[in-house]
């Protein structure tokens, strides 16, 4: 999470105002595909009215913040809502930072809320720690939560709102034949054992990274990386040290391409690693992110030891016909920190509102030109410049230790702390100081060729070492 706000705040830094989507030709490599000839087209299609008395009807399938949200924004706008969810009681693999507009954004009660954290340390490959947190003002913080306690919120306001829940696994789509008729969605229903359907008019996939809609709709793949996390329960004294405190460590025994991660909770602490490039790996990364944090973890016992994919860039088709993918199923985790939960929220409540909008509460059926114009091209225009600059960042700073080590090294720069924070927690930039905006790219630019010179000077020793021996 910390090198995604780092990130944010450069983006911002470079640019000097709010981020914005790239207009760069190609977009092939965060699989942002450019929009198609007939968004534009499209976009006057509006689909025939309901018989009278019928409202549309939308399957959401999955119940993680994607789809909660989408659902709620869909019942609430009229539309007879279907939430499909697996498991209702299962904690989804997740170190839960969240950025602190979400709170206001998605009435999130303060009681969700484990941890306010207002310290997060970052550590070199050199053990070079920096403290961000100087520049938060009062009240400013980090929430750190349970994705159990999250989840069960988010989907009991759906249900509130009108959305029926449904306790099922969903098993497959059938698509209209004529590219009219309803999707039938086949579930098998728990406890029961036998398959199950419901037809419905729209359809939103919401079952995370390795979401069946998608393959039903062919969207096509994404790279994944693997993450890996314990939560650990330590001692009451242990605890203490990580009561506002969250940790976050870089460098090639924690992971070749990620970051690892001491998050607080409640009563313990998730301890975790991810990576792309080295999967079979993972578990040796864990035992490295273990051996940094060393004694301050040491003691505790583990209560769950989980793993899950997360999506690397978003998929090459994330609407088909009248299905619109959302979350980690449509690809939305930013590089550098894997941060989704606020971009799986937000874009399953921009997704749900477009279809309130374009059936007008439920009124009309929906065309693929309405999903496109009203949520992917709305979300694109949001959000791609973000991702693809935090790719970029990503691709500069986890290159291999040197980077990392100037990527802490700039983390002590209060502008930039500031900046990041601002960029992380309101997912808005204000305009920066041009001057101050300058001076960080120059310190930049400093700071990774330092620490390239000092990586190769290292490299050469140890070479020369290994030729006296
Ligand atoms: C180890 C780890 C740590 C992370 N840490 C952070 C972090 O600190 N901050 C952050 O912002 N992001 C973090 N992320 C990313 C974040 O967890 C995801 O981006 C986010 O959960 C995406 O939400 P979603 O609703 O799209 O998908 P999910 O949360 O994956 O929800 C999908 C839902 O669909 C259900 N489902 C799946 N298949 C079916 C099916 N066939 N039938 C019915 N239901 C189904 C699942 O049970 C699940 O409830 C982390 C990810 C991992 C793996």
């Amino acid at each position: 999470m910390a090198a995604q706000t780092l990130c944010s705040a450069f983006s911002s830094s470079f640019s000097g105002r709010p981020l914005h989507p790239f207009r760069s030709p190609s977009s092939s490599a965060t699989g942002f595909s450019k929009p198609p000839r007939s968004l534009t087209i499209a976009a006057a299609a509006a689909g025939p009215l309901l018989p009278h008395g019928r409202r549309l009807r939308a399957a959401v399938i999955g119940g993680g913040p994607a789809g909660s949200s989408a659902a709620e924004a869909l019942a609430a706008g009229g539309v007879e809502t279907y939430l499909v969810e697996r498991a209702p009681a299962g904690a989804k693999p997740c170190g839960g930072a969240i950025p602190l507009c979400m709170l206001d954004e998605f009435s999130l009660p303060a009681e969700l809320v484990d941890r306010r954290v207002t310290r997060m340390r970052i550590v070199s490959p050199s053990n070079l720690v920096v403290d961000f947190g100087k520049t938060l003002k009062p009240g400013e913080h980090i929430p750190m939560l349970r994705r159990e306690v999250l989840d069960a919120f988010l989907r009991e306001r759906a249900r509130s709102h009108g959305a029926e829940v449904v306790h099922g696994l969903f098993m497959g789509l059938d698509l209209p034949g004529d590219g009219e008729g309803p999707y039938v969605v086949r579930y098998i229903s728990s406890p029961e054992t036998a398959q199950q359907t419901l037809e419905v008019d729209v359809v939103v996939g919401a079952d995370g990274a390795n979401s069946r809609v998608a393959k039903a709709i062919g969207a096509g793949d994404y790279a994944q990386a693997i993450a890996f996390q314990e939560r650990i329960r330590l001692p009451t004294e242990k605890m203490e040290h990580y009561e506002d405190l969250a940790e976050m460590y870089v460098g090639g025994d924690v992971s070749p391409d990620f970051y690892g991660w001491v998050f607080p909770k409640c009563d313990h602490v998730a301890v975790g690693t991810g990576t792309v490039v080295a999967k079979p790996q993972i578990k040796k990364y864990q035992a490295g992110i273990r051996g940094r944090a060393g004694e301050k973890i040491t003691g505790g016992t583990v209560i769950k030891v989980e793993a899950h994919p997360i999506p690397e860039h978003p998929r090459p088709r994330r609407v088909r016909g009248r299905v619109a993918l959302v979350g980690d199923a449509a690809g939305y985790v930013t590089k550098c920190s894997g941060e989704g939960i606020y971009f799986a929220a937000k874009s399953g409540r921009m997704c749900g509102q477009a279809i309130v909008r374009a059936s007008e509460g439920g009124r009309r059926c929906v065309t693929e030109g309405d999903l496109r114009r009203e949520y992917l091209r709305r979300w694109d225009g949001e959000y791609k410049g973000t991702f693809r600059f935090l790719d970029l960042l990503q691709r500069v700073f986890y290159q291999d230790d040197a980077g990392r080590e100037a990527l802490v090294e700039m983390c002590g720069d209060e502008y930039v702390q500031k900046r990041t924070f601002e960029s992380y927690l309101y997912k808005r930039i204000q305009p920066g100081n041009p001057l101050e905006d300058l001076k960080l790219a120059w310190r930049t630019v400093g700071c990774l060729v330092r620490a390239h010179i000092v990586g190769e000077e290292m490299e050469k020793l140890a070479m020369a070492e290994k030729i006296a021996m």
